[in-house]
Protein backbone atom coordinates (compact mmCIF):
# COMPACT_ATOMS: atom_id res chain seq x y z
CA UNK A 1 0.00 0.00 0.00
CA UNK A 2 2.65 2.69 0.81
CA UNK A 3 4.67 1.36 -2.31
CA UNK A 4 1.69 2.37 -4.49
CA UNK A 5 1.17 5.71 -2.34
CA UNK A 6 4.77 6.64 -3.59
CA UNK A 7 4.33 5.94 -7.20
CA UNK A 8 0.71 7.55 -6.73
CA UNK A 9 2.56 10.87 -5.27
CA UNK A 10 5.55 10.82 -7.70
CA UNK A 11 3.25 10.77 -10.51
CA UNK A 12 2.23 13.71 -9.00
CA UNK A 13 5.28 14.85 -8.36
CA UNK A 14 5.95 14.87 -12.09
CA UNK A 15 3.18 16.32 -12.98
CA UNK A 16 1.82 13.64 -15.49
CA UNK A 17 -1.57 13.37 -13.90
CA UNK A 18 -3.88 15.44 -11.50
CA UNK A 19 -7.54 15.24 -12.63
CA UNK A 20 -8.42 12.72 -10.28
CA UNK A 21 -6.64 14.07 -7.56
CA UNK A 22 -9.21 16.91 -6.51
CA UNK A 23 -13.01 17.18 -7.74
CA UNK A 24 -13.67 19.98 -10.29
CA UNK A 25 -14.24 23.29 -9.08
CA UNK A 26 -18.07 23.55 -8.43
CA UNK A 27 -19.52 25.81 -11.59
CA UNK A 28 -21.27 28.76 -10.20
CA UNK A 29 -24.73 28.87 -10.39
CA UNK A 30 -26.70 32.21 -11.35
CA UNK A 31 -30.64 32.91 -11.72
CA UNK A 32 -32.07 35.94 -13.09
CA UNK A 33 -35.28 36.97 -12.75
CA UNK A 34 -36.98 39.13 -15.80
CA UNK A 35 -40.05 40.42 -15.15
CA UNK A 36 -41.19 39.05 -18.95
CA UNK A 37 -38.72 36.74 -21.23
CA UNK A 38 -39.45 36.29 -24.65
CA UNK A 39 -37.53 32.47 -24.99
CA UNK A 40 -37.46 32.35 -28.93
CA UNK A 41 -39.46 28.94 -28.61
CA UNK A 42 -42.81 30.62 -28.94
CA UNK A 43 -43.49 31.27 -25.05
CA UNK A 44 -43.59 34.89 -23.20
CA UNK A 45 -43.32 33.73 -19.36
CA UNK A 46 -44.02 36.41 -16.37
CA UNK A 47 -41.69 36.40 -14.11
CA UNK A 48 -39.59 34.53 -15.66
CA UNK A 49 -36.33 32.58 -14.03
CA UNK A 50 -33.98 31.40 -15.95
CA UNK A 51 -31.37 29.04 -13.80
CA UNK A 52 -27.52 28.69 -15.14
CA UNK A 53 -24.65 26.98 -14.31
CA UNK A 54 -21.30 27.64 -15.69
CA UNK A 55 -22.11 29.23 -19.43
CA UNK A 56 -25.15 26.84 -19.44
CA UNK A 57 -29.19 27.37 -19.19
CA UNK A 58 -29.85 24.48 -16.25
CA UNK A 59 -33.65 25.49 -16.18
CA UNK A 60 -36.56 27.90 -17.03
CA UNK A 61 -39.54 28.96 -14.80
CA UNK A 62 -41.59 30.60 -12.83
CA UNK A 63 -41.25 29.06 -9.26
CA UNK A 64 -39.15 30.65 -6.78
CA UNK A 65 -38.17 27.89 -5.03
CA UNK A 66 -36.42 26.31 -8.24
CA UNK A 67 -33.75 28.77 -7.35
CA UNK A 68 -30.60 26.93 -6.04
CA UNK A 69 -29.74 28.06 -2.64
CA UNK A 70 -26.23 28.85 -3.57
CA UNK A 71 -27.60 30.78 -6.85
CA UNK A 72 -26.48 34.73 -7.09
CA UNK A 73 -29.21 35.94 -7.90
CA UNK A 74 -29.68 39.09 -10.69
CA UNK A 75 -33.16 40.71 -10.47
CA UNK A 76 -34.32 41.84 -13.77
CA UNK A 77 -37.55 42.08 -13.36
CA UNK A 78 -38.10 45.70 -14.45
CA UNK A 79 -37.08 44.51 -17.96
CA UNK A 80 -37.78 42.07 -20.43
CA UNK A 81 -35.32 39.10 -21.54
CA UNK A 82 -34.31 37.80 -24.33
CA UNK A 83 -32.08 35.26 -26.10
CA UNK A 84 -28.48 36.77 -26.85
CA UNK A 85 -28.89 38.43 -30.57
CA UNK A 86 -27.17 36.62 -33.76
CA UNK A 87 -25.59 39.06 -36.76
CA UNK A 88 -25.11 36.73 -39.49
CA UNK A 89 -22.74 38.81 -41.83
CA UNK A 90 -20.10 41.49 -40.23
CA UNK A 91 -16.60 42.41 -40.67
CA UNK A 92 -15.61 42.56 -37.58
CA UNK A 93 -11.70 43.03 -38.19
CA UNK A 94 -12.43 45.93 -40.34
CA UNK A 95 -13.62 48.27 -37.79
CA UNK A 96 -11.85 51.89 -38.05
CA UNK A 97 -12.30 54.96 -35.91
CA UNK A 98 -13.26 58.64 -36.92
CA UNK A 99 -9.24 59.07 -37.04
CA UNK A 100 -9.85 63.04 -38.09
CA UNK A 101 -8.40 63.65 -41.87
CA UNK A 102 -7.84 60.09 -42.63
CA UNK A 103 -10.84 58.55 -44.30
CA UNK A 104 -11.99 54.90 -42.86
CA UNK A 105 -11.35 53.33 -46.24
CA UNK A 106 -7.81 54.52 -46.20
CA UNK A 107 -7.39 53.42 -42.33
CA UNK A 108 -8.65 50.01 -43.68
CA UNK A 109 -5.76 50.01 -46.01
CA UNK A 110 -3.47 51.37 -43.90
CA UNK A 111 -3.99 49.42 -40.88
CA UNK A 112 -1.09 46.64 -41.13
CA UNK A 113 -2.86 43.45 -39.86
CA UNK A 114 -1.91 43.49 -35.89
CA UNK A 115 -3.05 46.89 -35.92
CA UNK A 116 -7.08 45.69 -37.11
CA UNK A 117 -7.05 43.00 -34.90
CA UNK A 118 -6.30 45.25 -31.84
CA UNK A 119 -8.20 47.96 -32.85
CA UNK A 120 -11.81 45.56 -33.96
CA UNK A 121 -11.63 44.97 -29.97
CA UNK A 122 -13.91 48.38 -29.87
CA UNK A 123 -16.40 47.59 -32.47
CA UNK A 124 -16.94 43.79 -30.54
CA UNK A 125 -17.78 46.17 -27.34
CA UNK A 126 -20.17 47.77 -29.19
CA UNK A 127 -21.32 44.83 -30.66
CA UNK A 128 -21.97 43.28 -27.67
CA UNK A 129 -24.02 46.30 -26.05
CA UNK A 130 -25.93 45.84 -28.63
CA UNK A 131 -27.40 42.40 -27.74
CA UNK A 132 -25.17 40.58 -29.64
CA UNK A 133 -23.36 37.89 -28.57
CA UNK A 134 -22.58 35.60 -31.22
CA UNK A 135 -21.66 36.66 -35.05
CA UNK A 136 -21.09 35.31 -38.31
CA UNK A 137 -18.03 37.27 -39.58
CA UNK A 138 -18.28 37.17 -43.91
CA UNK A 139 -14.58 38.35 -45.04
CA UNK A 140 -10.96 39.43 -43.67
CA UNK A 141 -7.46 39.55 -44.22
CA UNK A 142 -4.44 37.79 -43.59
CA UNK A 143 -7.17 35.28 -41.28
CA UNK A 144 -7.16 38.38 -38.42
CA UNK A 145 -10.86 36.56 -38.21
CA UNK A 146 -9.59 33.02 -37.09
CA UNK A 147 -7.01 35.49 -34.61
CA UNK A 148 -9.82 37.54 -33.11
CA UNK A 149 -12.41 34.51 -32.74
CA UNK A 150 -9.65 32.75 -31.08
CA UNK A 151 -8.77 35.53 -28.82
CA UNK A 152 -12.41 36.03 -27.56
CA UNK A 153 -12.76 31.99 -26.61
CA UNK A 154 -9.62 32.37 -24.69
CA UNK A 155 -11.24 35.01 -22.94
CA UNK A 156 -8.38 38.21 -23.96
CA UNK A 157 -10.72 39.74 -25.74
CA UNK A 158 -14.52 41.27 -24.99
CA UNK A 159 -16.47 40.55 -27.86
CA UNK A 160 -19.36 38.19 -29.21
CA UNK A 161 -18.87 34.29 -29.80
CA UNK A 162 -17.68 34.72 -33.72
CA UNK A 163 -18.13 31.82 -36.37
CA UNK A 164 -15.41 32.96 -39.41
CA UNK A 165 -14.74 32.36 -42.79
CA UNK A 166 -11.52 33.01 -43.34
CA UNK A 167 -11.33 35.42 -46.81
CA UNK A 168 -14.23 34.75 -49.10
CA UNK A 169 -13.80 33.47 -52.66
CA UNK A 170 -13.81 36.09 -55.21
CA UNK A 171 -12.03 36.41 -59.57
CA UNK A 172 -9.52 38.01 -60.07
CA UNK A 173 -10.12 41.50 -60.21
CA UNK A 174 -8.36 44.62 -59.03
CA UNK A 175 -7.44 44.64 -55.34
CA UNK A 176 -8.85 47.87 -52.59
CA UNK A 177 -5.58 47.16 -50.83
CA UNK A 178 -2.34 47.04 -52.63
CA UNK A 179 -0.46 43.59 -52.25
CA UNK A 180 -3.21 41.52 -51.37
CA UNK A 181 -3.60 40.44 -55.01
CA UNK A 182 -1.08 38.17 -55.50
CA UNK A 183 -0.30 36.30 -53.13
CA UNK A 184 -2.90 36.61 -50.64
CA UNK A 185 -5.94 34.43 -50.31
CA UNK A 186 -9.43 33.70 -51.72
CA UNK A 187 -8.93 34.74 -55.59
CA UNK A 188 -9.99 31.47 -56.72
CA UNK A 189 -10.76 31.51 -61.09
CA UNK A 190 -11.96 28.53 -62.23
CA UNK A 191 -13.32 25.25 -60.54
CA UNK A 192 -10.07 23.89 -59.38
CA UNK A 193 -9.22 26.91 -58.25
CA UNK A 194 -12.51 27.29 -56.30
CA UNK A 195 -11.83 23.80 -54.62
CA UNK A 196 -8.58 24.84 -53.54
CA UNK A 197 -9.62 27.76 -52.25
CA UNK A 198 -12.55 26.52 -49.90
CA UNK A 199 -10.06 24.01 -48.50
CA UNK A 200 -7.24 26.35 -47.63
CA UNK A 201 -9.89 28.56 -45.56
CA UNK A 202 -11.32 24.75 -43.83
CA UNK A 203 -7.63 24.43 -43.33
CA UNK A 204 -6.75 27.68 -41.56
CA UNK A 205 -9.57 27.09 -39.47
CA UNK A 206 -12.42 28.56 -41.14
CA UNK A 207 -16.16 27.67 -39.56
CA UNK A 208 -17.97 28.47 -42.54
CA UNK A 209 -17.48 29.14 -46.39
CA UNK A 210 -17.88 32.96 -48.05
CA UNK A 211 -17.79 33.61 -51.77
CA UNK A 212 -18.47 36.75 -53.57
CA UNK A 213 -20.41 35.72 -56.61
CA UNK A 214 -20.64 39.49 -58.17
CA UNK A 215 -19.85 42.85 -58.39
CA UNK A 216 -21.33 45.12 -55.47
CA UNK A 217 -19.84 47.09 -52.67
CA UNK A 218 -19.33 50.08 -50.87
CA UNK A 219 -20.64 52.73 -52.71
CA UNK A 220 -20.78 50.44 -55.81
CA UNK A 221 -24.39 48.92 -56.18
CA UNK A 222 -23.62 46.98 -59.59
CA UNK A 223 -25.04 43.37 -60.10
CA UNK A 224 -23.06 41.58 -62.30
CA UNK A 225 -22.37 38.03 -61.69
CA UNK A 226 -19.18 37.65 -61.37
CA UNK A 227 -18.64 33.47 -61.12
CA UNK A 228 -20.23 30.34 -63.00
CA UNK A 229 -23.00 28.34 -61.67
CA UNK A 230 -19.97 25.25 -62.12
CA UNK A 231 -17.74 27.82 -59.93
CA UNK A 232 -19.85 28.21 -57.33
CA UNK A 233 -21.60 24.68 -57.03
CA UNK A 234 -18.56 23.32 -56.94
CA UNK A 235 -17.51 25.94 -53.65
CA UNK A 236 -21.04 25.06 -52.54
CA UNK A 237 -20.48 21.00 -52.55
CA UNK A 238 -16.35 21.47 -51.49
CA UNK A 239 -17.64 23.31 -48.32
CA UNK A 240 -20.55 20.86 -47.53
CA UNK A 241 -18.30 18.42 -48.32
CA UNK A 242 -16.65 19.30 -45.15
CA UNK A 243 -19.43 20.02 -43.18
CA UNK A 244 -19.05 23.96 -43.75
CA UNK A 245 -22.30 26.10 -44.57
CA UNK A 246 -21.25 28.95 -47.09
CA UNK A 247 -22.54 32.08 -47.56
CA UNK A 248 -22.85 33.35 -51.17
CA UNK A 249 -22.86 37.94 -51.60
CA UNK A 250 -24.72 38.41 -54.48
CA UNK A 251 -25.58 42.19 -55.38
CA UNK A 252 -28.05 40.99 -58.41
CA UNK A 253 -30.21 38.49 -59.10
CA UNK A 254 -27.83 36.09 -61.34
CA UNK A 255 -25.83 34.97 -58.98
CA UNK A 256 -28.17 35.19 -56.04
CA UNK A 257 -29.81 32.72 -58.74
CA UNK A 258 -27.54 30.26 -59.64
CA UNK A 259 -26.74 30.08 -55.63
CA UNK A 260 -29.59 29.15 -55.08
CA UNK A 261 -29.68 26.41 -57.38
CA UNK A 262 -26.45 25.48 -56.57
CA UNK A 263 -27.64 24.89 -52.86
CA UNK A 264 -25.97 27.56 -51.24
CA UNK A 265 -27.30 28.17 -47.16
CA UNK A 266 -27.08 31.46 -47.57
CA UNK A 267 -27.65 34.83 -50.20
CA UNK A 268 -26.01 38.03 -49.15
CA UNK A 269 -28.08 41.21 -50.17
CA UNK A 270 -29.23 39.38 -53.45
CA UNK A 271 -31.63 42.33 -54.49
CA UNK A 272 -34.16 41.94 -57.34
CA UNK A 273 -33.98 38.38 -56.99
CA UNK A 274 -36.95 36.70 -59.72
CA UNK A 275 -39.80 34.85 -58.34
CA UNK A 276 -38.50 31.13 -59.57
CA UNK A 277 -35.71 31.91 -57.29
CA UNK A 278 -37.45 32.66 -54.44
CA UNK A 279 -39.56 30.38 -54.71
CA UNK A 280 -36.54 27.78 -54.87
CA UNK A 281 -34.81 29.50 -51.85
CA UNK A 282 -38.61 28.37 -49.87
CA UNK A 283 -38.71 24.78 -51.12
CA UNK A 284 -34.81 24.16 -50.15
CA UNK A 285 -35.31 26.27 -46.88
CA UNK A 286 -32.58 28.69 -48.28
CA UNK A 287 -31.65 31.84 -45.95
CA UNK A 288 -32.23 35.40 -46.83
CA UNK A 289 -30.05 37.74 -45.57
CA UNK A 290 -30.97 41.25 -47.24
CA UNK A 291 -28.11 43.49 -45.55
CA UNK A 292 -30.65 46.31 -45.75
CA UNK A 293 -29.47 48.73 -43.36
CA UNK A 294 -25.67 48.37 -44.87
CA UNK A 295 -26.49 50.65 -47.68
CA UNK A 296 -28.16 53.19 -45.29
CA UNK A 297 -25.00 53.43 -43.31
CA UNK A 298 -23.08 54.75 -46.20
CA UNK A 299 -25.19 57.02 -46.98
CA UNK A 300 -24.95 58.54 -43.68
CA UNK A 301 -20.98 58.31 -43.18
CA UNK A 302 -20.08 58.54 -46.85
CA UNK A 303 -17.77 61.07 -46.64
CA UNK A 304 -15.81 59.80 -43.51
CA UNK A 305 -15.65 56.67 -45.33
CA UNK A 306 -14.52 58.42 -48.32
CA UNK A 307 -16.47 57.79 -51.03
CA UNK A 308 -16.29 60.39 -54.00
CA UNK A 309 -19.59 62.34 -54.20
CA UNK A 310 -22.20 60.88 -56.68
CA UNK A 311 -23.06 57.34 -56.06
CA UNK A 312 -25.79 58.58 -53.40
CA UNK A 313 -28.83 58.20 -55.78
CA UNK A 314 -28.08 54.78 -57.17
CA UNK A 315 -27.79 53.51 -53.72
CA UNK A 316 -30.85 55.15 -52.11
CA UNK A 317 -32.98 53.12 -55.42
CA UNK A 318 -30.59 50.03 -54.81
CA UNK A 319 -32.26 50.04 -50.45
CA UNK A 320 -35.61 50.71 -51.95
CA UNK A 321 -35.27 47.47 -54.41
CA UNK A 322 -33.56 45.78 -51.36
CA UNK A 323 -36.33 46.17 -49.45
CA UNK A 324 -39.30 45.55 -52.00
CA UNK A 325 -37.48 41.74 -52.48
CA UNK A 326 -37.32 41.20 -49.11
CA UNK A 327 -40.79 42.19 -48.78
CA UNK A 328 -41.48 39.07 -51.91
CA UNK A 329 -39.43 36.94 -50.45
CA UNK A 330 -41.09 37.55 -46.92
CA UNK A 331 -44.39 37.25 -48.24
CA UNK A 332 -43.64 33.70 -50.36
CA UNK A 333 -42.14 32.48 -46.55
CA UNK A 334 -38.39 32.45 -47.37
CA UNK A 335 -36.46 32.43 -44.13
CA UNK A 336 -34.63 35.43 -43.38
CA UNK A 337 -31.60 35.78 -40.73
CA UNK A 338 -30.20 38.92 -39.63
CA UNK A 339 -27.08 40.27 -41.18
CA UNK A 340 -26.18 44.10 -40.68
CA UNK A 341 -23.02 43.71 -42.86
CA UNK A 342 -21.29 45.96 -40.12
CA UNK A 343 -17.74 47.39 -40.93
CA UNK A 344 -15.86 50.72 -39.74
CA UNK A 345 -17.50 52.34 -37.37
CA UNK A 346 -21.22 50.91 -37.91
CA UNK A 347 -20.33 48.44 -34.98
CA UNK A 348 -23.48 49.01 -32.40
CA UNK A 349 -26.12 49.51 -35.17
CA UNK A 350 -25.80 45.71 -35.82
CA UNK A 351 -29.66 44.77 -34.85
CA UNK A 352 -30.98 48.21 -37.13
CA UNK A 353 -31.73 45.70 -39.87
CA UNK A 354 -34.67 44.49 -37.62
CA UNK A 355 -36.78 47.51 -38.22
CA UNK A 356 -36.17 46.71 -42.06
CA UNK A 357 -37.63 43.68 -41.55
CA UNK A 358 -40.61 45.05 -40.14
CA UNK A 359 -40.93 47.55 -43.02
CA UNK A 360 -40.74 44.51 -45.05
CA UNK A 361 -44.16 42.99 -43.64
CA UNK A 362 -42.74 41.28 -40.33
CA UNK A 363 -44.37 41.18 -36.97
CA UNK A 364 -41.90 42.12 -34.22
CA UNK A 365 -41.30 38.84 -33.15
CA UNK A 366 -41.03 37.32 -36.66
CA UNK A 367 -38.29 40.05 -36.91
CA UNK A 368 -36.45 38.53 -33.65
CA UNK A 369 -36.53 35.13 -34.91
CA UNK A 370 -34.51 36.31 -37.64
CA UNK A 371 -31.60 37.23 -35.23
CA UNK A 372 -32.67 34.10 -32.93
CA UNK A 373 -33.65 30.74 -34.01
CA UNK A 374 -33.73 31.14 -37.84
CA UNK A 375 -29.84 32.50 -37.50
CA UNK A 376 -28.81 29.64 -34.57
CA UNK A 377 -29.96 27.26 -37.42
CA UNK A 378 -28.18 28.98 -40.07
CA UNK A 379 -25.02 28.53 -38.20
CA UNK A 380 -25.86 24.87 -37.25
CA UNK A 381 -26.37 25.63 -34.02
CA UNK A 382 -30.55 25.29 -33.49
CA UNK A 383 -30.26 23.59 -30.16
CA UNK A 384 -27.02 25.66 -28.32
CA UNK A 385 -28.10 29.04 -29.23
CA UNK A 386 -30.61 31.18 -30.41
CA UNK A 387 -33.19 30.54 -27.64
CA UNK A 388 -33.54 30.86 -23.55
CA UNK A 389 -33.88 27.03 -22.76
CA UNK A 390 -32.46 24.52 -20.65
CA UNK A 391 -28.94 23.23 -22.72
CA UNK A 392 -28.64 26.48 -24.82
CA UNK A 393 -26.06 28.87 -23.70
CA UNK A 394 -26.45 31.69 -21.49
CA UNK A 395 -26.56 34.49 -23.29
CA UNK A 396 -29.35 36.07 -22.58
CA UNK A 397 -30.42 40.47 -23.55
CA UNK A 398 -32.47 42.33 -20.65
CA UNK A 399 -35.01 45.11 -22.64
CA UNK A 400 -36.31 48.27 -21.60
CA UNK A 401 -40.35 47.96 -22.95
CA UNK A 402 -41.81 45.51 -24.57
CA UNK A 403 -39.72 44.54 -28.17
CA UNK A 404 -42.90 42.30 -29.28
CA UNK A 405 -44.56 45.44 -29.44
CA UNK A 406 -41.98 47.63 -30.81
CA UNK A 407 -38.66 46.24 -32.59
CA UNK A 408 -37.17 48.99 -31.63
CA UNK A 409 -37.01 48.09 -28.22
CA UNK A 410 -34.63 45.55 -29.07
CA UNK A 411 -32.71 47.72 -31.42
CA UNK A 412 -32.59 50.62 -28.84
CA UNK A 413 -33.13 50.20 -25.20
CA UNK A 414 -30.73 47.43 -23.97
CA UNK A 415 -29.44 47.85 -20.65
CA UNK A 416 -27.62 44.54 -19.76
CA UNK A 417 -26.40 41.18 -21.90
CA UNK A 418 -24.49 37.76 -20.09
CA UNK A 419 -22.56 35.88 -22.62
CA UNK A 420 -22.01 31.86 -21.68
CA UNK A 421 -22.96 33.06 -18.25
CA UNK A 422 -20.73 36.04 -17.67
CA UNK A 423 -22.36 39.59 -17.67
CA UNK A 424 -20.75 41.46 -20.26
CA UNK A 425 -22.65 44.93 -20.72
CA UNK A 426 -24.65 46.57 -17.18
CA UNK A 427 -26.30 49.74 -18.26
CA UNK A 428 -29.33 49.60 -15.83
CA UNK A 429 -30.38 53.17 -14.46
CA UNK A 430 -28.26 52.78 -11.20
CA UNK A 431 -26.23 50.28 -12.26
CA UNK A 432 -24.74 47.82 -10.12
ZN1 LIG B 1 -20.26 41.81 -46.23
Amino acid sequence: MKILRLVVSLVFLFGRSTPAQSAPAPKTVKAVRFGKLWDAKGKVWNNAIVVIEGDKIKLVSTNPSDIPVAAQVIDLSQYTGLPGLIDVHTHMTQYTDETPEKPMLKQLVDNPPAVEVFLARKGALRTVEAGVTTVRDLGADQYEDIAMRDLINRGEMLGPRMFVCGYGLYITNTPYKPGLNPPAGGIADGVPEVLRAVRQQIAAGADVIKMYASTGTDDDVTQFETYSYEEIKAAVDAAHQFGKKIAIHSYGPDGARDAVRAGADSVEHATDMDDATIQEMVRRGTFYVPTIDHNRYYLDNWQKIGYADGFQEKTKAFIERNLETARKAHKAGVKFAMGSDAIYTMFGQNTRELGWFVKAGMTPEQALETATTNAAELLGKAKELGAVAPGYYADLVAVEGDPLTSVDVAIDHVRWVMKGGAVVVDKRRGGE
